[in-house]
């Protein structure tokens, strides 16, 4: 079975160091638990272009000085060593060196690491059976087309609902999840295809 795995708020608690830096930069006091929507940007009175400013000159740091949510390391390595791993972020490409370097400081493994914003097209290409991500229009996606997904719960996609979507809340979560799905498979194509 092919995994491919989010890193921003999915792997990484990307929400907590954001917001951190933007309410010092702006004064403004949101917390992750007020992020109601995606596009929290919003909150600070920001335009998606004011927002790409911002994230150009800080995303090094943040992504930088982002950790990964508690027990999400170990609970990847135990994939990794079970099933073919792919990193896939909306991450730009201009963030890839401090992406790669963080994830190594971190000691999270993978197979492969993607940078696209087509993650449905992208999963089909390389024969992903499930990607885990937090983002609500990328789990409405997938689900519409009849493809199973597992999501991690954020205050902003709560709103998506489906037979489809599995909604997880930490990482051991996400290993049960996996581990449900990888039992329906075909025995042959349940681990990855190195050892098959
Ligand atoms: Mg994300």
């Amino acid at each position: 079975m092919r995994i491919a795995i989010d890193l921003d708020n999915t792997l990484l608690n990307t929400s907590h160091t954001c917001i951190a830096l933007f309410n010092r930069l702006t004064g403004i006091d949101l917390a992750p638990e007020d992020e109601k929507h995606y596009r929290y940007y919003e909150f600070y009175g920001w335009s998606e272009e004011m927002y790409e400013v911002m994230y150009e000159r800080h995303g090094h740091d943040i992504h930088w000085d982002t950790a990964p949510y508690p027990n999400a390391v170990e609970i990847v390595k135990e994939l990794y060593s079970n099933y073919e791993l792919t990193i896939m972020t909306a991450r730009p490409e201009l963030f890839s060196d401090v992406t790669c370097k963080s994830l190594q400081h971190h000691n999270i493994p993978f197979h492969e690491i993607r940078f696209t914003r087509d993650k449905y097209n992208l999963c089909q290409a390389m024969n992903i059976d499930i990607l885990i991500d937090d983002a609500p229009h990328y789990a409405v996606e997938f689900s519409s087309k009849g493809k199973s997904f597992i999501i991690m719960d954020q205050p902003y996609n709560r709103f998506v609902d489906h037979n489809l979507v599995k909604r997880v809340t930490d990482w051991h979560e996400v290993r049960t999840a996996v581990s449900v799905m990888s039992d329906t498979k075909p025995p042959g194509q349940r681990v990855k295809e190195a050892k098959s």
